[in-house]
């Protein structure tokens, strides 16, 4: 045995050039938003559904692309439970709640697994993008799954990505994964719009507030990487109560104080995108 390390093969140690690819805007919409998290179970759908409802309150016009193929979570969110027509050329997307919406659990049964290796993932995204009928849009929020994988790679460099927002919980092995997600966007060239600390503290009927996956880390977070910090939303059940019976917190209940985080968030988002 010996200790020496084994030579990496001439191959693997000459740098493979940077393949450039043509970025493609989104068929009739104007500006395409990622929500993106890293990691899974820190409420990502549930952001991207409720901001999506939220920008369509405030007078957008929206669609909403779940590219999480693996785990598609809209059909549930939104209550869905149709198929896209098409002409042989086209999807229709499915309108609901005045939102035009794509998924791929509109295609396949909801308890069917997507067993398909990257390749076939890659092809979905790019039938989303460019072979659905999405009409006159102002934003089109994507729904990534988690991580760092063949979707975030596609959407960032053959799709004109505008901006991507990273949803965290403020624990620290979900931060951990932010801060992977952070490089990979920087490095992907898409600008991040800010972090939002979801599921930030609950206070409980005793008035006491709880921070339950502890505090600050997704502020310190957005601070080390000079990353806007775009807020923090408390757990309500409320929150999950409504996602589940497919209408989200902001159409069941706008009066509720998290659903009037989120229209605050979009009137920036809109203002950010359309300066009057
Ligand atoms: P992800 O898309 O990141 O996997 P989900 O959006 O599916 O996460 O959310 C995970 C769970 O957390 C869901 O049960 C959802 O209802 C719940 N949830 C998300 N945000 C909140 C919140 N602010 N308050 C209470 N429950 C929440």
């Amino acid at each position: 045995m010996t200790d020496k390390k084994p030579e990496l093969s001439a191959a693997m140690k000459s740098k493979v050039e940077p393949k450039v690819f043509k970025k493609n805007p989104i068929n009739g919409t104007k500006f395409t938003i990622a929500i993106s998290s890293a990691k899974g179970g820190v409420g990502k759908s549930t952001f991207a559904t409720n901001l999506a409802l939220a920008l369509k309150k405030i007078g957008c016009k929206v669609g909403l692309l779940d590219a999480d193929i693996y785990g598609p979570s809209i059909p549930k969110m939104f209550g869905i439970d149709e198929k896209p027509k098409s002409d042989g050329q086209k999807l229709e997307p499915i309108m609901k709640y005045d939102i035009q919406c794509m998924s791929i659990g509109f295609l396949a049964d909801q308890q069917t697994p997507m067993i398909w290796r990257g390749p076939m993932v890659t092809s979905a995204i790019k039938t989303f993008t460019q072979k659905v009928n999405w009409k006159d849009l102002d934003f089109i929020i994507v729904d990534m799954p988690p991580g760092t994988g063949d979707t975030q790679l596609t959407f960032s460099q053959e799709i004109k990505m505008d901006g991507a927002i990273i949803v965290s919980t403020p624990q620290e092995v979900a931060l951990l994964d932010v801060k992977r997600g952070i490089k990979m966007f920087d490095k992907l060239g898409v600008q991040i719009l800010g972090l939002i600390d979801n599921m930030s503290s609950f206070t409980g009927e005793d008035g006491k507030k709880y921070a339950i996956f502890g505090e600050g880390g997704v502020k310190r977070t957005a601070e080390e990487f000079n990353k806007e910090f775009l807020g923090e939303i408390p757990i309500d059940p409320e929150v999950g109560k409504f996602g589940d019976q497919g209408k989200p917190i902001v159409e069941s209940n706008p009066e509720n104080k998290i659903s009037q985080i989120y229209l605050d968030l979009a009137n920036k988002i809109k203002s950010n995108y359309f300066k009057n």
